[in-house]
C-alpha cells in the first residue's frame, strides 16, 4: 500500500493567494505577511488578513 502525502501545504496556499485583489477594498492587493504570529496573506492597503479564504474562485 502506498502512502499519499498532502501535496498542498499551507505555504503553497498563501502563495496562491498572493497578488490577488483585495475583496474588502478597491485599491488593495494581497501580500505575504504575519497575522497574530502566523504566516498569512494580508491586504497591502486595509491590512485585512485573507488567510481564511476557502473558495478562491
Ligand atoms: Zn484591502
Amino acid at each position: 500500500m502506498s502512502t499519499i502525502r498532502q501535496s498542498l501545504s499551507g505555504s503553497d496556499l498563501l502563495t496562491r493567494l498572493e497578488h490577488r485583489s483585495c475583496t474588502f477594498c478597491d485599491e488593495g492587493s494581497l501580500v505575504r505577511g504575519q497575522y497574530k504570529g502566523n504566516d498569512a496573506v494580508v491586504c497591502d492597503q486595509c491590512r485585512t488578513p485573507m488567510m481564511q479564504i476557502w473558495d478562491m474562485e
